[in-house]
């Protein structure tokens, strides 16, 4: 049976489901989840990431990275942590880039957080011989040395609630069958279930709570206060409270219907960002957010690129393009955002000054 046929199988019998439990099936579900099964990253396939856009996303984090554990006093052991790092492009950026700066890589304990079977495979061929451990979560990581932690489009992954603004107040919304038995969006009959502190707005809203995002924010708030050091995460996402409906499923670089295809697009929502640090300020660290845009220049992606185009000038051309990709208004400089948590003492690279956002 295919997962759609699971899914409304599942229903007839249970009723109607959660958006969060249907992302979840559809991301990860054991036989067909998205994940589990068909990921497809890159120009050839679904979607296409930063790192993919240019090395010089990933070498300029790795920069980073190194330039955190050097301000951390350059201890001798660091926990290098990437949170589902696809088929490891990035890292491959952030490795060769960590390697202008002596004695970081060899301190460096790099941990994967990675539930994709085909993606582990990807990663452990991408990264050859290289001293990794992969773990499912964050929590398996040894907590007994300071952390740097990284990822991109990771948050947008964690299945996210949805509610909707009635006249009579917040309903939940659910994925349940209409009249022809195929799988279609509903409301909870009843007002039960929405979270306290939801915002005030007009009839039609949507709401978008992701428990597993605030938990994550708040279990990594108090890693890091426990351990120290830093955790930086790129995502598309929303720097302040307000109602959007954001779920959104990509199959071949092309929007579908989120319950089109279950299993065979990723399904991904906006992250919450103030949700998630403010849930890492509360657990006892400290936090920041910028754009991806104000981030790269700050950490002199222009200098970069300037580089890469005297180094290559028949590439110069695609150099600029990738550089307005990854920076510019029009691209994803302002829709993509640079989370920053951290430990009291530490001013994290491009982040000085910046007040603790929550
Ligand atoms: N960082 C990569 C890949 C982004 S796709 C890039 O920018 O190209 C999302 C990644 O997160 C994939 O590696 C996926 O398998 C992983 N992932 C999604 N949900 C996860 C979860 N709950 N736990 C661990 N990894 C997860």
């Amino acid at each position: 049976m295919s997962l759609r046929e699971r899914l409304i199988a599942g229903i007839a019998e249970g009723g109607p489901i959660s958006i969060a439990k249907y992302m979840a099936r559809c991301l990860h579900d054991p036989a067909d989840g998205y994940y589990a099964t068909r990921p497809r990253l890159g120009a050839e396939g679904d979607f296409i990431t930063a790192p993919h856009v240019s090395q010089m996303f990933g070498e300029l984090i790795g920069l980073w990275a190194a330039e955190v554990w050097a301000r951390l006093g350059s201890p001798t052991k660091v926990h290098l942590v990437e949170m589902g790092p696809g088929d490891a492009t990035m890292l491959t950026d952030v490795l060769r880039a960590g390697r202008a700066v002596p004695g970081f890589l060899a301190a460096a304990d790099i941990w994967l957080v990675e539930i994709s079977a085909p993606l582990r495979a990807s990663q452990a061929r991408t990264l050859g011989d290289r001293p990794v451990q992969w773990v499912r979560d964050l929590d398996d990581i040894p907590a007994d040395a300071p952390m740097i932690i990284l990822a991109n489009e990771f948050l947008d992954c964690l299945p996210a609630l949805q509610f909707v603004r009635t006249d009579r107040g917040w309903a939940e919304r659910r994925v349940g069958l209409n009249a022809d038995g195929e799988l279609a969006f509903g409301l909870a009959p009843d007002l039960q279930g929405a979270p306290p502190g939801l915002p005030d707005a007009p009839a039609g809203s949507v709401f978008e709570v992701s428990p597993e995002l605030l938990s994550l924010g708040w279990r990594l708030g108090a890693l890091i206060a426990k351990t120290g050091g830093c955790a930086l995460f790129v995502d598309y996402g929303r720097a302040i409270v307000e109602c959007a409906d954001t779920l959104q499923a990509l199959s071949g670089h092309t929007k579908v219907g989120p319950l089109e295809r279950p299993g065979e697009a990723d399904l991904t929502v906006q992250v919450d960002f103030p949700g998630f640090l403010a849930a890492a300020h509360e657990a006892g660290a400290l936090t920041a957010l910028t754009t991806q845009g104000g981030f790269l220049i700050k950490l002199g992606i222009g200098a970069r690129a300037a580089d890469l185009s005297r180094s290559n000038p028949d590439r110069a051309e695609v150099v600029d393009r990738q550089l307005q990709r990854l920076v510019g208004a029009d691209g994803m400089g302002e829709l993509f955002k640079v989370a920053c948590v951290h430990g009291d003492g530490l001013e994290p690279p491009a982040f000085e000054g910046a007040v603790d956002g929550s």
